[in-house]
């Protein structure tokens, strides 16, 4: 692969912005560099740009160097980089896989980014021949979700491999609710493949969808082209802060998402029962997708009694389909309370 070749020229050949805390590292006793306010204390101080020192953590937590790891304003913030890196507008294209996470097409867009969209079959999985013909010579970009959003399922492993092994351009693996899923990590393959770009987020198994945490792990030349693009302060001192701090419960975690897991079991189990469920699909993730007889008149059944769902009746492929998180066990024992009163 040659990176070069890939990414758009104005970024290649621009000189990235140079802040105050870029250019002098380390302890000092007299900071007059960047225009602060010294009378205030705590978060007059503008952040660490690259955030070291929450990477220095994440790095041991996923066995990945700091200098793999770019961090963001959540997950969306790299998908919109990546784009920007690499799509010249109205030149290059961007293939991805349909139905998936909206934000893809979104990014596209607002970048002028030619989106192609690729069906998976009926059982929502991904047929890698079928998406590599899609692409061309101005295909620079493929969007795949695994576990995918809305669908909840794995894609299958020999064919993302496939597509890694023959595009020519950057793949992204969106693994937003990998902690949930059966299979490891696509992390552990970067080296193997120069051209991948893993992304995962605080805001699903982690439970901070608040403080807007993304990660994005890849090559240290991809990790610089991210960094040269993004705002210099993209994370702030306060997130960097927290989200360390959380870092130091992993055992929590853990237990959390044992927790959900058996909520999902739960609901794996009780849907099915319901007249009105059709199918159940299969899923790695926190949340389920389901097909019932009129999606509109559940959802809006639900909501009237103060349940909220996902109604992805209108996506590609999933006519007469719900999307349902899993919830607290409160929370599940609720839903299908509420849904035994619909029968
Ligand atoms: C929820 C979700 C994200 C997370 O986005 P953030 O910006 O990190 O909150 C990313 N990708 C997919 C597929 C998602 O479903």
């Amino acid at each position: 692969m040659n990176l070069q070749q890939l990414v758009r020229k104005n970024v290649w050949d621009m000189k990235a912005y140079s802040s105050a805390r870029d250019e002098f590292k380390g302890e000092a006793s007299v900071y007059l560099d960047a225009n602060e306010n010294p009378l205030n204390d705590k978060y007059n101080r503008y952040p660490d740009p690259l955030q070291w020192a929450l990477k220095g953590k994440i790095s041991k937590i996923k066995g990945i160097a700091s200098e793999n790891i770019f961090l963001g304003n959540g997950s969306d913030e790299p998908i919109d980089l990546v784009i920007r890196v690499f799509c010249e507008p109205r030149v290059d294209n961007i293939v991805a896989i349909d139905p998936t996470y909206g934000m893809y097409q979104v990014c596209a867009d607002v970048n002028d980014v030619e989106y192609r969209k690729v069906l998976l079959d009926e059982n929502f999985d991904l047929d890698a021949q079928k998406l590599l013909e899609k692409t061309d010579n101005n295909t620079k970009l493929i969007f795949l979700c695994s576990p995918n959003n809305p669908t909840g399922n794995l894609l299958k492993r020999e064919e993302i491999e496939k597509i890694l092994n023959t595009f020519q351009g950057v793949v992204v693996v969106d693994e937003a609710y990998i902690d949930f899923a059966s299979e490891d990590t696509w992390i552990a393959q970067l080296e193997k493949y120069p051209n991948l770009i893993v992304l995962q987020t605080f805001s699903k198994a982690w439970g901070l969808a608040a403080v807007r945490l993304g990660m994005a792990f890849a090559s240290a030349e991809i990790i610089k082209l991210l960094n040269k693009v993004k705002y210099p302060y993209n994370v702030n001192i306060l997130t960097q802060n927290y989200v360390s701090g959380e870092l130091d419960k992993l055992e929590l975690r853990k237990a959390w998402i044992q927790t959900l897991l058996k909520g999902r079991d739960y609901l794996n189990a009780e849907l099915p029962k319901l007249p009105f469920v059709e199918k159940v699909y299969p899923t790695d993730s926190n949340f389920i997708l389901i097909k019932v007889a009129d999606a509109n008149g559940l959802y809006n059944q639900l909501a009237e009694k103060g349940v909220i769902v996902r109604n992805r009746n209108t996506v590609s492929l999933c006519a007469g389909c719900l999307r349902i998180t899993v919830g607290t066990d409160e929370e599940n024992e609720t839903l299908i309370e509420v849904l035994n009163t619909l029968i």
